[in-house]
This record gives structure tokens, C-alpha cells and sequence, in this order.
């Protein structure tokens, strides 16, 4: 069946986003750039983003965008990595030029206010660093909820003819929805999250970095759970998508022990949020509050996040609870 989604110039954005990052990381040529934070940046992040934002302003000129790189951080990058990232968005504008590409860049620092855009142009770029997995994220925030959510995860393969890469749509309201992201004629097909009841059966989702998270805490869920599986480790809003499809039942982001007071940035969590909420789960923090994208570019009213199957929901926070987390 293939749905009637809102917004397919957004859709067709991902899968240009797809196909730019895809051959940055198969290229493998310039490495990664340390922003501000210490986190990495590469050319696939800068490329990755003026193609989504080219889309964005040529459907909508007004629309409001709040992107994760900036435009300074690429003019300050060396000749290596600017030129890595003019060719990587040739792929889909042979003309742009460098002026042009700036003023996509400079289009993303948008306030997260009202009505919005929020774009992770890769989500996960130390897993796309080490040729594993990442996304591209890109939503649609009205007043502090997620109103549509895409995921391109051009590594994520999917048991049922899903091999090339995956494609998550979300519309609130309208379910979620994954196709092969490079196939040529993809078909939609519903995303459902897992019917697994019994917690001995959950299968636990993590970040791969181990600084990106709270270990010991998961492994301790996982024990109090009785589950025999161990957490399955992954990069970026993938772990969304797994739970979406139902290849997986649970999915904690605590802070690491070293940064009790992290917040989760908006973009790391818009799109897959939506995407288990629409494929049949639920998501709330780590209280059991409900997400809420309108307090400014973290989620600054929320303490983690919990994504799970719906079915399991109640008895992971009352785990938690009683772990004292
Ligand atoms: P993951 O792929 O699950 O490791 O999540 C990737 C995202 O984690 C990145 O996009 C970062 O914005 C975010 N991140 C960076 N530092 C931390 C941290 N200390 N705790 C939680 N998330 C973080
Ligand atoms: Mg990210």
C-alpha cells in the first residue's frame, strides 16, 4: 500500500540526504572536524544539511529551520573538507555554488518557537565515522509536539526486503510508514511495534557510545526485567526505527553517570519519537513525563528518554523507579 504522506518534498529530501552521505562515508576521504562541544563534525553533516534545506526553502521560503551545524563552522573548516562538501551536494545541485551553499547553511538557525523545522543531517556521526549506522532526522514541531518525523538510515537493513537502507515517515495521526530508502520504486509498508508482553522477552536498545549513555544502569534493567538478551548496541535514531518495526521492545537514553544533567537535544529525538508513537509505542522521559520539544533547543523539561513498545512501558518506569534511577 502506498500512503498519501504529507509533505513527499520532505520525503524525497531524506532520500537526496541518503544518497549525499552515503557517498561522503563510502569516500572516506576527509576525516572528522571537532566542533565547540568536542563532538565531531564531517562533510556528510554540512552537505547533508544544505540539501534538506534547499528542499525545505523551495517548498516553503518562510519556514522556520533549526538545523544542528552551522555555516561559520564549514567557512572556518580547511580547503579539504569545503570542497569535500560542494562536491558531495553537487550530487543532487550540480550548479550550487559556494555563496549558495553558505546561505543554505546559514538558513538553519531558526528559534525553536511555535511553528518549526528541526534537522540532525546526521544523527550519529561518530557511528559514521566507524562505517556503522546513523540518520538523517528532520521534523515538524508545532507548539512543543512533533507533528511529522522522518528517519534516513541509509545502513539499517530490515528482515522483510528491506536491504537497502530505510526510509521511516511519521505522521501524526496517519501511522508510520518505512520503504527501502535506495530502492527505485520503493513500497510503503505500516510500521508496528512488537506485541511482546512479558519483560523475560524485552529486547533492549542503547547507544553505542558508551559516554552517551548510562551503562551500568541498562545492564541493571535489563537483570531486574529478567530478560535473557543482552542490550543491543547501536548509533543514532536507528534504535527508533528497530523499535518501530518491532525488532525491538525497549529503548533507554539515561545520562551518563559523568553528566547527570544532560539534556537531550531536540533533534536527536524529534523524529523517532513520533515514529514509535505512530507505529503503536510510547515515549516519555525517564519520569514517565511526556516529551516536550517547546522548551527551546533541549528538552530541558525532561530527564532521558524512554521508548518502548507500549506494552511494556508501565513495568520499565516501575523498574526504574525501583532502581532508584
Ligand atoms: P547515540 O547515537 O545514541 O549515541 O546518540 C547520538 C547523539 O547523542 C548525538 O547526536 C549527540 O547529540 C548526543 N549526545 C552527545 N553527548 C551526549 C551525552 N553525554 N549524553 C547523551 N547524549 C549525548
Ligand atoms: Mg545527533
Amino acid at each position: 500500500m502506498n500512503p498519501t504522506l504529507p509533505y513527499p518534498w520532505a520525503v524525497e529530501a531524506l532520500r537526496q540526504a541518503g544518497r549525499v552521505t552515503r557517498a561522503v562515508q563510502q569516500k572516506h576521504t576527509t576525516g572528522a572536524l571537532t566542533k565547540a562541544d568536542r563532538s565531531p563534525v564531517t562533510a556528510a553533516d554540512f552537505a547533508a544539511q544544505a540539501v534538506v534545506t534547499a528542499a525545505l526553502l523551495a517548498h516553503d521560503p518562510t519556514a522556520r529551520l533549526v538545523a544542528e551545524e552551522d555555516a561559520a563552522a564549514l567557512q572556518a573548516a580547511p580547503q579539504a573538507v569545503r570542497q569535500a562538501v560542494l562536491q558531495a551536494v553537487h550530487l543532487v545541485h550540480p550548479a550550487a555554488t559556494w555563496p549558495q551553499l553558505l546561505t543554505w547553511l546559514e538558513q538553519g538557525r531558526g528559534a525553536p518557537q511555535g511553528r518549526f523545522w528541526v534537522l540532525d543531517p546526521v544523527d550519529g556521526t561518530k557511528g559514521f565515522l566507524r562505517g556503522a549506522q546513523y540518520a538523517v532526522a528532520l521534523a515538524l514541531v508545532e507548539d512543543g509536539q512533533v507533528v511529522w518525523g522522518g528517519l534516513a538510515c541509509p545502513n539499517l537493513q530490515l528482515p522483510t526486503a528491506m536491504q537497502q537502507g530505510v526510509l521511516a515517515i511519521a505522521a501524526r495521526g496517519q501511522g508510520a510508514w518505512v520503504a527501502e530508502l535506495f530502492a527505485a520504486q520503493p513500497r510503503w509498508h505500516r510500521a508496528r511495534v512488537s506485541a511482546r508482553r512479558a519483560p523475560q522477552g524485552a529486547r533492549l536498545l542503547r547507544s553505542y557510545e558508551a559516554a552517551h549513555t548510562h551503562g551500568g544502569l541498562i545492564e541493571a534493567l535489563a537483570a531486574a526485567l529478567g530478560t535473557r538478551e543482552p542490550p543491543v548496541r547501536l548509533d543514532s535514531q536507528a534504535k527508533y526505527a528497530l523499535l518501530a518495526t518491532g525488532q525491538a521492545e525497549v529503548y533507554l537514553r539515561v545520562p551518563p553517570p559523568q553528566r547527570p544533567d544532560y539534556r537531550e537535544k531536540i533533534w536527536d529525538q524529534a523524529a523517532g519519537a513520533l515514529l514509535v508513537e505512530e507505529a503503536g509505542g510510547r515515549v516519555t522521559d525517564l519520569d514517565g513525563k511526556p516529551l516536550d520539544f517547546g522548551q527551546g533547543r533541549t528538552l530541558a523539561a525532561n530527564r532521558g528518554v524512554l521508548a518502548t513498545n507500549g506494552l511494556l512501558h508501565a513495568a520499565v518506569l516501575q523498574a526504574l523507579r525501583q532502581l532508584a534511577a
